[in-house]
């Protein structure tokens, strides 16, 4: 049986960023990523436009405030405004963090991280590497894991969680190699499995976007919260899917509805309370 202190299942964004943090927070934990596709091969790798925070590289106007209120606004008033808090108040220094990791950002002519607009934003707050974001910043942490010392199993496909008196002890899974399974005991699991798009006949989301980490957990017995919310772009293609990126909003198109009209954004409120 393999053995480690923590198992995050999901090698996109999300499960490599936390792999990374807890690495630095404690270098003598034992972590391994487990990912069912490489885990350059995530969805993570597909995501573009680029990363929102307000870091004043071209617009002085902008503030935390005016990006949370963007956010609020954007989500329909429906987003936990205590997590939009920490989100975009925390942005600025995450994505200082990213390019000291070494995500090569696109830059200003003076060498500062270059920002563009965005649909929905009322400054130009984006983040962005050439219209290849995800892939810029997955692979940096990616290689950020091998620094660190987490053990990666690539290709292995998670199947079950392990259950001891309602806590979650590890994981089983195979390798889709050789069909070889193992089973992982861990002292903390975490999933970031990504999202279920691939349930819609026409989705942005890649093929591995199934919703297997989702479905573990719900059989397991375990809730799930917010299961509701699933982005579609409105920029998508029909049929199939593909993306024009969301930044060709922010460089001027419009985006009308089928009646023709376009929805025109407010500015935030002066002071966010
Ligand atoms: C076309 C497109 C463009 C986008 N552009 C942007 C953008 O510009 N800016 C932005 O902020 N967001 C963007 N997004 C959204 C963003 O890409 C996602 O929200 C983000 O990548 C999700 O990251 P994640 O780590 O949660 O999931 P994923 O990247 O999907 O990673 C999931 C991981 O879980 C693994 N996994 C799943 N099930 C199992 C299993 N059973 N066993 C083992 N491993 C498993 C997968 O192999 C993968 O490694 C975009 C999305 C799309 C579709």
């Amino acid at each position: 049986m393999i053995e480690h202190d923590v198992i995050i299942v999901g090698g996109g964004l999300a499960g490599t960023r936390a792999a990374v943090e807890i690495a630095k927070i404690d270098p003598r934990l034992s972590i391994a990523v487990v990912a069912k596709t490489h885990p350059i091969r995530s969805h993570s790798v597909a995501a573009q436009g680029g990363i929102a925070a307000t870091l004043k590289n071209v617009d002085d106007a902008d503030t935390w405030e005016a990006h949370a209120f963007d956010t609020v606004k954007g989500s329909d008033y429906l987003s936990d405004q205590d997590a939009v808090e920490i989100l975009t108040r925390e942005a600025p220094d995450v994505v200082i963090d990213l390019e000291h990791m070494g995500v090569l950002f696109s830059r200003l002519l003076d060498g500062r991280i270059a920002q563009r607009a965005f649909g929905g934003h009322s400054h130009k707050r984006t983040c962005y590497a050439a219209d290849k974001t995800g892939h810029a910043i997955l692979h940096e942490l990616v290689a950020n894991l091998r620094r660190y010392g987490v053990q990666i199993y690539d290709e292995w496909y998670v199947t079950r969680l392990i259950l001891e008196e309602d806590e979650v002890k590890g994981v089983v899974m195979y390798h889709l190699l050789d069909g070889r399974v193992e089973v992982v005991r861990a002292k903390a699991v975490m999933f970031a499995t990504g999202g279920y798009g691939r349930v819609y006949n026409t989705t942005s989301n890649d093929f591995a976007s199934t919703g297997d980490g989702l479905a573990m957990t719900a059989i397991a017995g375990l809730p799930l919260e917010d299961m509701e919310f699933v982005q579609f772009h409105p920029t998508g293609l029909y049929p199939v899917g593909v993306l024009i990126s969301e930044a060709v909003r922010g460089e001027g198109a419009y985006l009308i509805n089928v009646e023709g009209d376009r929805s025109w954004p407010t500015m935030p409120p002066a002071k966010w309370s």
